[in-house]
């Protein structure tokens, strides 16, 4: 097969306040608010983005923060963690962090050879850092308080919880083009690609009889993968479709074009494309500071902005002249 999926794209899920939200992803795992938008299927809504300095593929982790909306429940047939990576001699930086800023979490154990720390964020969304051993790739944002040596450098890996794995295993290892690189603990892993890009990692959990999921604050909503155009884009399109798999139109997302299709496990799956990225409409100095909204909502902007919740959003310390 000619074309891969080199990894995730951006893990999306959904919070609860959006301050509450901004302040633990900046603040304390010290992510950049990469872009600030709403969820143009329903603009009412916020549209949080965060990542490395210039919101790379690989480091986004996306939110819709629901203020009052019910709770989730984390289960089968949901990405249940999704883990960052941090450089392996950064673990003693983040025990320390966690502890001083009064996160909760457990570890580290072992996991695929990986010191592993599990914590949850402050809607219950289940996070975890891992100690990456190999090669890092992308510098992470140094513009917050943490020292760029020990800044996050994007996703590691997502951890799927389904029913029954085989038809999911089936798809990734099929269609999809991953391989199986290990199995421990009831837990089997897949890579995508050659492996190296950030986010290449999948695991899988087979829990028949394991507790449905819930959609609510605190859930993965979905699990966006790469690829790096409107050509490749369409490729996947039309090889998902003759697979049998029922793939949406194109979606024009301003910052990535996107398909969406569920995997036989439940878990809504996307491909996303690299470009145009997120300096469309923004400089890599003024990221995440304002509002943004597509050409074709700006007319409305005034009435949207009167009906989102009022955030304050970090300065960039880093980068301001
Ligand atoms: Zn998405």
């Amino acid at each position: 097969m000619s074309k891969q999926l080199p990894g995730i794209h951006h893990v999306t899920a959904i919070a609860g306040d959006p301050q509450r939200n901004i302040d633990f992803y900046t603040d304390v795992l010290g992510l950049r608010l990469v872009k600030q938008t709403i969820n143009y299927d329903d603009p009412g809504t916020y549209h949080f983005y965060y990542g490395d300095t210039v919101g790379s593929p690989g480091t986004l982790l996306t939110f819709f923060p629901w203020p009052g909306a019910q709770r989730g429940r984390v289960g089968v047939g949901q990405a249940s963690a999704t883990a960052f990576s941090v450089p392996q001699a950064s673990l003693g930086y983040w025990i320390e962090r966690l502890v001083r800023l009064g996160v909760p979490f457990t570890g580290p154990s072992t996991r695929f050879g990986e010191q592993t720390l599990a914590f949850t964020d402050t809607d219950a969304m289940p996070l975890e850092i891992i100690a990456h051993k190999g090669e890092q790739t992308g510098g992470g944002w140094d513009g917050g308080d943490i020292p760029s040596e020990h800044a996050i450098r994007g996703i590691h890996s997502v951890t799927l919880s389904v029913a029954d794995s085989a038809p999911t295993i089936a798809l990734l290892t099929g269609a999809l083009g991953f391989r199986q690189i290990g199995a421990e603990n009831g837990r089997q892993r897949f890579e995508a690609g050659n492996g190296s890009g950030a986010g290449a990692q999948v695991d899988i959990l087979h829990q028949p009889g394991g507790p449905r999921g819930a959609m609510g604050t605190g859930v993965v909503h979905h699990i966006a993968w790469r690829t790096p155009d409107d050509a490749a884009q369409k490729e996947w399109q039309e090889s998902l479709t003759a697979a049998g798999v029922g793939v949406t139109e194109v979606m024009d997302r301003q910052y990535f074009h996107s398909i969406y299709f569920r995997e036989p496990g439940g878990v809504l799956y996307e491909i996303a494309t690299d470009q145009p990225g997120f300096l469309v409409d923004e400089t890599a100095e003024t990221l995440g500071s304002t509002l943004r909204l597509p050409q074709w909502l700006e007319p409305e902007r005034r009435r949207i902005e009167e009906a989102l919740p009022p955030v304050h959003v970090p300065q960039t310390v880093g980068l301001e002249a």
